[in-house]
């Protein structure tokens, strides 16, 4: 089965916690053992598991993206938002997350996170649930 979610994202960049949404497709889907994929269809976002504890590891995480990879970096893409093509790249646009006992095999710590890089947009991710 795939799960398709509509996300509305509020900034340029911005980190949003899809765990919730990704742990009802599983408890939906009724798989016990298996794998769960995490996919994002657009070229300026992208999907990525870090930490939930503490909010200013996302602030940090954005912070130093925007550092490292400005928004005006003197590129050639006529559109103007080569920066969140890169950090989409770099992100990437699908992750794997294990399912056992009917739930996601996260660390304590982890959640999975939808990555805006060129918001405020309307976007979406898919999910896949494969049983093993
Ligand atoms: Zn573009």
């Amino acid at each position: 089965m795939i799960k398709s979610t509509e996300v509305k994202t509020h900034e340029r960049t911005e980190l949003i916690d899809i765990t919730g949404s990704v742990a009802s497709a599983v408890k939906s889907s009724g798989v016990k053992e298996g794998t769960a994929f995490v996919f994002v269809p657009h070229t300026t976002a992208a999907v990525t598991i870090n930490e939930n504890a503490d909010p200013d590891v996302k602030r940090d995480i954005l912070m130093e993206m925007n550092k490292v990879i400005p928004f005006d970096g003197g590129y050639s893409h006529a559109e103007g938002n080569s920066a969140a093509h890169i950090k989409s790249s770099l992100f990437g646009a699908g992750l794997t997350a294990i399912i056992s006992g009917g739930k996601l095999l996260l660390g304590t710590w982890q959640s999975i996170y939808f990555c805006e890089f060129d918001g405020p947009r309307s976007r979406r991710f898919y999910v896949k649930i494969q049983a093993d």
